[in-house]
Parts: structure tokens; sequence; C-alpha cells
């Protein structure tokens, strides 16, 4: 029996013919070597948090979920390997006890490390590139069953395009993580205007160690965060209280927001005002806390998102024309556009490749109707060299991904070295990655 597959927020199902959980490294290496004798393709999923049909297939859905927590620490290089199919809430777990944590997040814990790094996951902070770029070794299964290690010292050639490499590769077994000592987060979080926030974005981005903010679509003012990394035992520690806590995100982000995008969808003429009320309201914190609290909040309000890296001088424009476009085509739009920023890194398809990078996400509730917002405000993100989320919403393929990846051959090159049969494909890579 198998069951239809979903993603997070619904956009995606999928039915798989069959369904396997392994349990070993060989049991993974059979699955694969099976999928493909029967003419097959297998798809490892983590989360099943991405917005695309990344983790959608007929073939083989296999299951991470056996394949969970720590296979080896290396205290004085503060590297651990995982198996892939660790949750990233899982982490904390495993990392306090050895003084460690991750050097970056983004805003949720629910994925996988495999899924989040294979998707170009990432959080903000000029000083920090992607999820990805942590990762310094791997083994996987690649599309022919075998079991391939890559490392600084071994097949080093295929790590830019392993670490990041779509589920296009293989199945990834193991990842090893550069960490860093464990770390406090002091985050001053207050509301600004956008025209203020768009003048001073890059400097911000510059000189905080992570700065975002969101800006409400028919508001001129936005929320900031500004995070800064101090020493675990910093006297400055200070926590926000459970009920504050508990306010701010399960009553207001979760509860409030629900109930406010719900009544939009009915009244899709009360955005504004309703957006206006809520700016109006915005509280501001200032608290610090051990950095995966900071860096995580609760998303129980289901949306569909769309994101694009453009570089990072073009944010200011991008967002003023993403601005205008609402204000004249109408657009009612309830959820906040998101804005985060990250450093360049080397990565073949990381959507920061050669380039610091600031990072535009739109969203809207799940329930609302397709409109044209994204395919309008696509367009303007695609316009300054944009280069999309993996796994979130765009309608990029291969021939204009080519355009905006300087190394995207590069990497094709290695998906017909380690899946030369095509076991890993589904509709998704096809179009993005061609044949
Ligand atoms: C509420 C929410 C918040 C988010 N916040 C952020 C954010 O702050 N920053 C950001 O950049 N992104 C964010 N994302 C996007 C998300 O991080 C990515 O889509 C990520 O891929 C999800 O991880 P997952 O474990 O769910 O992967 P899945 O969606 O399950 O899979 C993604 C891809 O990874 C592949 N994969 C999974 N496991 C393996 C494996 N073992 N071997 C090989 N390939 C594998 C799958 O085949 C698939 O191609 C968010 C998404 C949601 C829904």
């Amino acid at each position: 029996m198998t069951s239809t597959w979903r993603n997070w927020a619904g956009t995606e199902t999928s039915n798989p013919a069959l369904e396997v959980a392994p349990r070993s490294v060989e049991e993974v290496a059979d699955a694969v070597r099976q999928a493909r004798d029967t003419g097959r393709t297998v798809k490892p999923i983590g989360a099943s948090h991405s917005f695309t049909a990344i983790g959608a297939t007929d073939g083989v859905r296999l299951s991470m979920r056996d394949l969970r927590g720590l296979v080896t620490a290396d205290v004085e290089r503060s590297r651990v390997t995982l198996w892939a199919g660790t949750h990233l809430h899982e982490l904390p777990a495993i990392l306090n006890p050895l003084g460690l944590a991750l050097a970056n997040m983004g805003d949720v814990d629910r994925q996988t490390i495999s899924g989040a790094t294979s998707t170009g996951t990432h959080g903000t902070g000029l000083g920090f590139a992607g999820l990805a770029t942590g990762i310094v070794g791997a083994t996987l299964v690649t599309g022919t069953g075998e079991v391939l290690t890559v490392s600084e010292s071994e097949n080093a050639e295929l790590l830019p395009a392993v670490a990041l490499g779509l589920g296009a590769l293989g199945v990834l077994l193991t990842v090893t993580i550069q960490c860093v000592p464990r770390y406090l987060l002091r985050a001053v979080e207050a509301p600004l205007p956008l025209t203020e926030v768009l003048e001073t974005f890059e400097e911000r981005s510059r000189t905080a160690d992570h700065f975002e903010f969101f800006w409400f679509p028919h508001t001129t003012s936005t929320r900031t965060k500004t995070n800064t990394r101090l020493p675990l035992d910093s006297p400055e520690r200070a926590p926000l209280g459970r009920a504050s806590r508990f306010l701010d995100e399960e009553v207001v982000n979760n509860a409030l927001l629900g109930a406010v995008v719900g009544l939009e969808r009915w009244l899709p003429r009360s955005t504004p005002s309703i957006n206006r009320a809520i700016e109006s309201v915005a509280s501001s914190r200032d608290y610090c806390d051990e950095s995966h609290k900071v860096f995580i909040t609760r998303r129980r309000v289901k949306f569909r998102e769309m994101e694009y890296s453009v570089p990072l001088a073009a944010v200011p424009h991008a967002m003023r024309e993403l601005g205008e476009l609402i204000d004249q085509k109408g657009y009612r739009v309830s959820f906040p556009v998101e804005v985060r920023s990250a450093a360049a890194d080397e990565l073949l398809l990381s959507t920061a490749h050669g380039r610091e990078s600031g990072y535009i996400a739109v969203h809207r509730y799940h329930r609302d109707p397709e409109d044209g917002f994204f395919r309008d405000a696509e367009a303007i993100l695609a316009a300054h060299e944009g280069r999309p989320h993996w796994g979130k919403m765009h309608t990029c393929d291969a021939a204009s991904l080519r355009e905006v990846y300087p190394r995207f051959d590069e990497f094709l090159a290695v998906r017909d070295r380690l899946d030369p049969d095509r076991v890993f494909a589904n509709a998704y890579l096809t179009r993005v990655l061609g044949e």
C-alpha cells in the first residue's frame, strides 16, 4: 500500500508506486539498484517542506525517517557527521552536549539536514553563506547503486555539486557538517519606515551579524530583526519569558494571523486596512538566547512562497518595483515580504554563487486564489539577474537557469557521471536541469 504524498503547503501531490524506509546503507543501495533494474525512478524525501514538486515521484518514494541522528563527532575540528534524515530540530540535542551549533539557520527547523542543504536553504547575514556551504563531506548512493564518499580529500572535485545537489545526484546517506562553538544571539526587533530600511539595507546588512526585515504590502513600515552574536557565557543572556513568547509567536504570529488572512480571503478589499492595523501594533522586542531559539519561529499558518536571490545592491530597486506592482495592479497581499542577505559562495547551484546576495521572498495565504501576483513578481525579480530558491515556487527552466548560473554545465556533467540513467529524475528536475 502506498499513500499520496503531499508537501507542507499542500501545493504538490504525487502517488508513488512504492514506498521504502531503508534502515541501513545496504537497504538504500538495494532500493536504488532494484529501481534501476525495473526501470523505476527513486526520490528520497525529507520533511516535504519544499513548495515545489522537487520531491514528487511516481516511482519509489524513499523515506529517510529511519536514518537519523549522530554518526560521529570530531569535536576538535567542530565537525559532526549526521545521518541524512536528521531533522534540524533534532540538532540541539545532538550538538549542545558537544558544545557546538550550526553557524546559521533559516527561520524554521522542521526540515531535514539533507533536504535543507539539497535545495540551498539559507538564513540571513552577509558574513554567512547558506547551510550547504557547511558540508565538508558526504556519503551517497549514486544512480548506479554505488556508495560514494565525497570529502575534502576524497573525490573533492564533486563536493561543490554534491553539497547542493537538488536530490539529482544520489541518495545522501550521511553529511559531515562544519559547526561552530555554541553561541548566543541578542535579537532586537523594531519597526522602521520602508523608505529608511531600503536606503540603509546594504549598510545594515554589512554591520549587523544577521539583519532581515518584513514588509507588509499596503503599508509604509517594516519590522526589522537585527541579531548580534555573543559568547555562550555572556551576561546579556535574557530569554523571552514563556508567556511573552507564547503571546507573540502562537497568539499573534499564528492564531491571529490565521484568523486575519482567513478573513481577508473573503473580504479582499479589507487587506490594506488590516495590514496597516497589524503594522501599527507591531511590538519592539529585545532579548538574548541560545542561537537556535532566536533563529527559529513556528509557522503554523500555511502559505505559498516564491523567493529569489538578487545581487545585494539590487534589493532596494526590486523592492520599490514590487511595491509599484502591487499598487498598480491592485493585488491584495496579506502576507509580508521577507528580505534577507547571504555571503557569496562557490557551490555550483547555490543561489548565492559568486555574489553577495539579497533574498526577496513573497508569500500568499495557501487558500488565496492564484491571481497573477507571483507571475508578475517573478518577472521583476528575474529581471534583476534573479535566481529562484530551488525549494520555492518559480517557473524557470534549464535554458533560463543556465543564463544565471555560470557553472550550470559543470553541474550537468556531474549529473551525467553520478546518475547516467536518470534514476533520480522527476518532472521538476527535468524542467530545471533538462533530460
Ligand atoms: C514554513 C517553511 C519555512 C521555510 N523557511 C526557509 C528559510 O528560512 N530559508 C530557506 O532557504 N528555505 C526555507 N524553506 C524552504 C525549505 O528549507 C526547503 O524547501 C527544504 O528543502 C525543505 O527541507 P525538507 O527536509 O523538507 O526537504 P524535502 O522538501 O523533503 O526535499 C527537498 C529535496 O531534497 C531532496 N532530498 C531529501 N533528502 C535527501 C537525501 N537523503 N538525499 C538526497 N536528496 C534528498 C529531495 O529529493 C528533494 O529533492 C522553508 C519552507 C517552509 C515550508
